[in-house]
């Protein structure tokens, strides 16, 4: 038997849990699109028309909403951005758009955290946002739902902070839906199997400090809360 060795134990699968059974989904990367409700693009200063663009967070960033985190190091303007997260049960390079749907598994409620000060020295250096976007923790999840055929393109998005409504919305105002967004990042990278994208996140985006709790949900997909360490 030819049994590969390792010179360390290697490391645990991400994963997130699974609305409905004791199964969980695999992660292999996170994908995250950059300002794609018109209202928070005109809220960061940016034109509401351009295409898609992409960033990413490292796998093991997603963690199950539900408890408490600890709150993340290096920042003193911690945001919320409450998005629709798809997550991808089959994979393809140059996926046509009529066919993008079929490679979605399920669907989350995921909350995109973001260093805003780590990301606006980022942005006025014209550095990557790695240390903004991609840090320990930082891409908290729901459980997924399957999708079994159904797609959400309309219904509220909501997040609060210690509940008090910061965000809220509707699916509906994405510039860009999630076929065209699967389409769009499937002509950069071969997505896999496990891949979970993080579509945007709308207007109203803001600070969450020690000891607050975020609640959140999308119509039809879920709901989420999430407490930081005091
Ligand atoms: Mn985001």
């Amino acid at each position: 038997m030819n049994t590969v060795r390792y010179v360390f134990e290697p490391p645990i699968q991400p994963s997130v849990a699974v609305a409905g059974s004791d199964a969980r989904f695999p992660v292999r990367r996170i994908f995250c699109v950059g300002r794609n409700y018109a209202a928070h693009a005109r809220e960061m200063g940016a034109d509401d028309r351009e295409p898609p663009f992409f960033f990413a967070k490292p796998a093991d960033a997603a963690v199950d909403a539900g408890g408490t985190i600890p709150y993340p190091v290096d920042t003193a303007d911690l945001h919320h951005e409450i998005e629709l997260v798809c997550a991808l049960g089959a994979g393809g390079a140059d996926i046509p758009l009529e066919r993008a749907l079929e490679h979605v598994w399920g669907y989350a409620v995921g909350v995109d955290l973001t260093r805003r000060d780590r990301q606006a020295e980022a942005k006025a250096k014209a550095r990557p946002w790695t240390v903004a976007k991609g840090f320990d923790r930082s891409a908290p999840i729901s459980s997924v739902r399957p999708a079994e055929g159904r797609h959400p393109a309309s219904g509220r998005i909501w997040l609060a902070v210690d509940g008090a409504v910061k965000q809220d919305a509707d699916l509906a105002d994405m510039t860009w839906n999630t076929a065209e967004i699967i389409a769009a990042l499937s002509r950069s990278f071969e997505l896999r199997p496990g891949d979970l994208i993080f579509t945007g996140t709308p207007e109203g985006v803001g600070p969450v400090g020690r000891g607050q709790t975020v609640t959140g949900g999308i119509d039809g997909v879920g709901e989420i809360r999430l407490g930081f360490a005091g």
